[in-house]
């Protein structure tokens, strides 16, 4: 289970929110006066039943208790997820407060592959595009293999705080570099995501569009990705190589893209380095 929807079975909404605010019964809901926005007549409601919560006044908005709290303590998806763990008594044991760690920094990974994808099919990602048919990797393979585009000029993190990441979460994720200022750590680079064999998204390789340095480049070490013990494709080739109990072991993502475009579903690749011992154990 996700340590949001443990949070969730946990703790009621409408015991949590009337900590903050004081509700009224109406009906089976309850009702307050709206807490992010000024009001004489409540319009903010608490629904027990979907335990969601909506102001219908001049906010229009509503969601969740982890919306609640991001938008009452005014921080991030991270911040509130652990707010709420304290509060349910959950971070008390560590390995669940480090699997809240590691869900946020999954879901700005999924975050980020979406936008990155969304980029790659855009007009902006035209040259790519053409880069890709060049070296043969047709649609299916980019969908297949949920290529993208990372954007020149910060626009990522800039995306991902809009939506209500921290940035030292994106940082954790290895998504920006926290120099000040901030930086993406991919710049116009054709985006690969990496998924591990239960395809949890826990880092990204990026090939350079142009001349810039490195040709490639990898998430750095996070608490979900090490280089040296992941092996790219093996979300994709893993059923195939316990049934065949082989790998074909390629060197790169294009290698990997390309077999599996040719029906040798159990390639995958030790992302350019010689192959490690963390490496054959995730394989065997
Ligand atoms: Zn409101």
């Amino acid at each position: 289970m996700s340590q949001s929807q443990e949070i969730k079975d946990r703790i009621d909404i409408v015991d949590f929110i009337s900590t903050h605010v004081q509700l009224q019964q109406s009906g089976r809901n309850f009702k307050a006066l709206c807490p992010f926005h000024s009001e004489k007549t409540a319009s903010f409601f608490v629904f027990p039943e979907r335990q969601s919560w909506r102001c219908f006044g001049s906010c229009a908005t509503g969601g969740d208790i982890l919306t609640f709290v991001m938008q009452k303590e005014n921080v991030g998806f991270g911040e509130a997820l652990r707010n709420l763990g304290d509060y349910a008594g959950i971070r008390i044991i560590s390995k669940a407060y480090q699997a809240a760690e590691h869900e946020v920094l999954l879901r700005a990974n999924e975050e980020t592959s979406v936008y990155f994808q969304n980029l790659l099919l855009s007009d902006r990602g035209v040259p790519a595009r053409e880069y890709l048919k060049a070296r043969e990797i047709n649609t299916d393979s980019i969908e297949m293999f949920e290529l993208g585009l990372s954007p020149p000029k910060n626009e990522l993190h800039q995306h991902l705080t809009s939506k209500g990441f921290d940035i030292k979460d994106l940082a954790a994720a290895g998504l920006v570099t926290p120099s000040n200022p901030v930086k993406d750590t991919f710049s116009n680079r054709l985006m690969f995501p990496i998924r591990d064999a239960n395809r949890r998204l826990i880092g990204f390789g990026g090939r350079a569009l142009g001349q810039s340095q490195p040709k490639y480049l990898n998430t750095s070490k996070t608490a979900l990705f090490e280089k040296g013990s992941v092996v790219y494709g093996m979300d994709k080739a893993k059923s195939e190589i316990q049934r065949k109990q082989t790998a074909i072991i390629v060197e790169g993502y294009m290698d990997v893209i390309a077999c599996h475009a040719q029906g040798t579903l159990n390639a995958v690749a030790s992302m350019g380095t010689a192959i490690t011992n963390s490496q054959v154990s995730i394989l065997t």
